[in-house]
């Protein structure tokens, strides 16, 4: 998924300072906002790639990475095959842009609009955050794995409403049943009446008068839940994968919070992970490395033989192609890396010692480096070509 420039989606230009940046993701914002646009996934999409533009640029020290490096020095959270944000997240990370208190719906635009705000609907359920510990084989191959979560579920005995029977709930006298009430706020864009949640239900639109005992009134119960979690292959430390709805129980029946999965790779006794390559350290005696021989090493796969030259000198990177792990969302593949060593011997007895000191007179056995004994840095620059 190739990425449109974070200055375009703003419609700004590279020397734009501070307040010009917010001033266009504003604008930008509102055009596209949920409210305006419901139900059209091109202005959600639209609405996330300005959040996602803004969380960047306005960053100095975020803006310099990407302006060096472009996309690939900026993890941005709400960037591509991350999950991706949701717009409560958008909306609580740049509240502070749309003006009035953690609810840009209310100050923005107030009644008008209707939809969000005005819903029944009660409070939507905190996100849920676990730990997905993978092993290298199951990051190159993508896993799917069922992990016991403990959460909080919906009360089966009173269906999440909290009410002990049907005659325990009534009509809320705040907002007389509606769920909201009628403000006048100050807003960056004036005095604009504006429509808030009724502070007594929650926006339930009812009040209780029993509770229910099993839950104690809060519609809700602490509970085991077995989530299966399928992760693609490809993903690394630190990114982190979110299910919709997976998260805990709303409150008066409202929406499910997200899971938010953050992935932990284990260490592998065998490999060093380098992106998408993996690192092998070969030791070599070198009596194997003169003679040249043939050697079984460990891949993701299994076994493989590989073939040592003679004269093969420590230092030396082969390369199995194709041996590392999958791009996310993507087709290339990296390479498996095998790091010669030559061991070196730490006790000798007397035979061998002989047969050494024999070795150090031989005329071959003085170093003799030529062009194509690269330094350590062109191997370096070989490697990260
Ligand atoms: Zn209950
Ligand atoms: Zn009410």
């Amino acid at each position: 998924m190739a990425k449109r420039d974070y200055y375009e989606i703003l419609g700004v230009s590279k020397t734009s300072d501070e307040k010009e940046i917010k001033k266009a993701y504003r604008k930008v914002a509102m055009k596209y906002h949920p409210d305006r646009n419901p139900d059209n996934k091109e202005a959600e999409d639209k609405f996330k790639e300005a959040a996602e533009a803004y969380e960047v640029l306005s960053d100095a020290d975020k803006r310099a990475r990407y302006d060096r490096f472009g996309h690939e020095g900026v993890n941005s959270q709400f960037g591509g095959g991350r999950g991706g944000a949701s717009m409560e997240d958008i909306f609580s990370q740049f509240g502070d842009i749309f003006g009035g208190g953690g609810s840009p719906f209310d100050s923005f635009f107030g009644g008008s609009a209707g939809g969000r705000t005005r819903s029944n609907s009660g409070q939507r359920g905190s996100n849920l955050r676990i730990k997905a510990a993978l092993t290298l084989e199951e990051i190159a191959n993508g896993v799917s794995k069922k992990i016991k979560v403990k959460k909080q579920k919906s009360c089966d005995t009173c269906n999440g409403s909290g009410a002990k029977d049907s005659g325990s709930v009534k009509t809320c006298e705040t907002c007389n049943g509606g769920g909201y009430v009628r403000q006048v706020k100050q807003t960056f864009l004036g005095a604009m009446q504006t429509t808030t949640t009724c502070p007594r239900c929650g926006g339930s639109g009812k009040t209780i008068t029993a509770n229910c005992t099993s839950c104690k009134g809060s519609g809700r119960k602490m509970d085991e839940e077995i989530v299966q979690i399928d992760i693609p292959a490809g993903v690394e430390e630190g990114m982190q994968l979110s299910m919709r709805g997976k998260g805990n129980a709303g409150k008066n029946g409202g929406p499910a919070g997200d899971l938010l999965i953050s992935v932990e790779e284990k260490p592998h006794e065998h490999f060093t992970r380098d992106g998408k390559n993996i690192i092998y350290d070969l030791f070599l005696n070198f009596a194997d490395a003169a003679l040249g021989t043939s050697v079984e090493v460990p891949t993701l796969e299994g076994r493989v033989k590989i073939k040592v030259p003679a004269g093969t000198q420590g230092g030396k990177i082969f390369r199995l192609r194709g041996k590392g792990i999958p791009e996310l969302q993507g087709y290339g593949k990296g390479d498996q890396l095998i790091h010669v060593n030559i061991w070196t011997p730490k006790t000798l007895n007397k035979e061998e010692k002989k047969l050494m000191e024999k070795l150090r007179e031989m005329p071959n056995f003085k170093p003799n480096p030529g062009k194509e004994e690269k330094g350590f840095f062109e191997k370096m620059k070989d490697y990260f070509s």
